[in-house]
């Protein structure tokens, strides 16, 4: 089932780009919990961190490699907080795969 991510993927649904390429699209949360939240999700669909694999681990590393790059450009170059929520218990709410970047 298509989730809201997938469908600003498709540009279905505006969003607050701030980054992408070919694996990977960054946007603005649309209720911020920091003066910085960003979202980081792979083009591909992943539900969660449940649903990861191991052919997926190339993808998983270029999103936390981002972290860093995407942080010192948005001013938080003292650092930042990440979270991934994973399934209900988790506090999941968009069924695709997200890295929330959080900061001041
Ligand atoms: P999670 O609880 O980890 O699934 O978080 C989902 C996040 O997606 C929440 O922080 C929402 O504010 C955010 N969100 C939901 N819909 C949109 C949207 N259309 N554009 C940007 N962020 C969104």
């Amino acid at each position: 089932m298509s989730t809201i991510f997938a469908k600003i993927i498709r540009r279905e649904v505006p969003a607050d780009i701030v980054y992408e390429d070919d694996r990977v699209l960054v946007f603005k949360d649309i209720n911020p919990r920091a003066r910085v939240h960003l979202l980081i999700i792979p083009k591909k669909e992943i539900a969660s961190m449940f649903e990861v694999k191991p052919e997926d681990k190339d993808l998983i590393a270029h999103m936390m490699l981002l972290l860093p790059q995407l942080a010192k450009a948005h001013g938080l170059e003292k650092g930042f907080k990440t979270q991934i929520n994973t399934g209900e218990a988790g506090g999941q709410e968009v069924y695709h795969l997200h890295i929330h970047l959080l900061g001041n």
